[in-house]
């Protein structure tokens, strides 16, 4: 598999093959929502070699480290990961772990479905992806700060760094996926008109890779417009393709927009490996109470299972997750309603 494509169609698709992948069950309730997320799997008779590894504070506790060798091997070769949220450590100067990943594995795209599924919020026919480069703009960690006289902090200048290939990658990245999930419309996210060098070079590469799709329409948008329109008009926006600052603040922004946490699931895709994720982090106040709403981490599954080429049952592991909630009304608290993880997690069995 090259996970540089947005989900290519594997030769084993739709076969009962055992793949291997890694399993991170994480801190918190990443092992309440990954069982529940392994029982859905096997519903569906998704078979899964795991390589279950360590990673955050469970990973401190056991190797005395968030993130031991024996994971990134781990990803290493199995090139596909499923992980639950993992606390990081405050103090100990830990650096996070999810920055580490990011950055050892080159996972430059960041895709982030946002979906209506609970009716009767504001907002009723959402259904947008937004893909936002992960490995340049302003985070590549230029960021400093220049005393002047005996201010040691008078002036602070970030920079940030934008590269033709990295704009071509992330956009062609889009616009295969808008291919592959049937998906009509990419709209580019920019702000050219002031950051002319770096905005400027992803909206013209954006366009040119756009030419080399003539089945997928291709409109731009001023950040600032796409943040007040996703507000106003959620439902006119398809897949979003963005740089990195400008797709973080969207895309919390979009997941707010259908309502919690528990419904948002996201996926790290890079050149070496992918890692698929809850986009919540590990809940410690309700940990280990038996009420976390696995959807999220189920729904990132149903990625997973997209990008092995999987797409007949990532399709019913949504379905299952939708007609769990909406017709059978079975509900954890987050949503309204009583069910535990592991109630949740048998209604959505019971429909894969
Ligand atoms: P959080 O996402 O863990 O929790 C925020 C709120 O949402 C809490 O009230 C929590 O109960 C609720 N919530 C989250 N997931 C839920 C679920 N599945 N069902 C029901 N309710 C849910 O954010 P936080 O409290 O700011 O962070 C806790 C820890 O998680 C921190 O150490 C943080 O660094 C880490 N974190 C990790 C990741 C990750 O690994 N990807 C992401 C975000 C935060």
């Amino acid at each position: 598999m090259d996970g540089a494509h947005a989900g290519g169609k594997e030769p084993d698709a739709g076969r009962a093959v055992t793949r291997e992948a890694t399993l991170i069950a994480g801190d918190g309730v990443g092992p309440e929502i990954t069982a529940a997320t392994l029982l859905v799997l096997d519903a569906l008779g998704m078979k899964f070699a795991w390589d279950e590894q360590y990673g955050g504070m469970a990973a401190v506790e056991k190797a005395g480290t968030p993130l031991p060798n024996a994971t990134l091997d781990s990803i290493r070769r199995t090139r596909l990961c499923l992980k639950g949220p993992l606390t990081t450590p405050v103090g100990g100067g830990y650096r996070s772990v999810n920055v580490a990943l990011r950055q050892e594995f080159d996972l430059y795209a960041n895709v982030r479905p946002t979906k209506t599924i609970v009716p009767g919020g504001r907002y009723q026919n959402v259904d947008l992806v937004i893909i936002r480069e992960n490995t340049e703009g302003l985070y590549v960690g230029l960021d400093h700060t220049f005393k002047v006289g005996g201010d040691p902090k008078a002036v602070a200048q970030a920079i940030s760094v934008v590269t033709r290939e990295g704009c071509r990658r992330i956009v062609r990245y889009a616009f295969d996926y808008a291919k592959q999930h049937g998906r009509k419309k990419v709209t580019i996210v920019h702000k050219a008109n002031i950051l002319k060098a770096t905005s400027g070079l992803f909206l013209e590469t954006g366009r040119m890779v756009a030419t080399e799709y003539a089945d997928i329409a291709c409109d731009d948008k001023i950040v600032d417009n796409a943040a007040m329109q996703l507000v106003i008009k959620p439902e006119q926006f398809d897949i979003i393709v963005t740089t990195n600052l400008f797709g973080d603040i969207l895309s919390d922004e979009a997941s707010g927009l259908v309502g919690g946490l528990g419904l948002a699931p996201g996926a790290n895709i890079g050149t070496a490996a992918a890692i698929f994720e809850a986009v919540h982090g590990s809940a410690p106040d309700i940990a280990g109470k038996g009420i976390a709403n696995p959807s999220a981490q189920m729904l990132a599954a149903a990625m997973m299972l997209d990008h092995i080429g999987e797409l007949e049952a990532g399709r019913r592991l949504r379905c299952a997750v939708e007609t769990a909630i909406v017709k059978d009304n079975v509900r954890t608290k987050d949503l309204g309603g009583r069910a535990t993880t592991d109630e949740f997690a048998r209604a959505v069995a019971r429909r894969a």
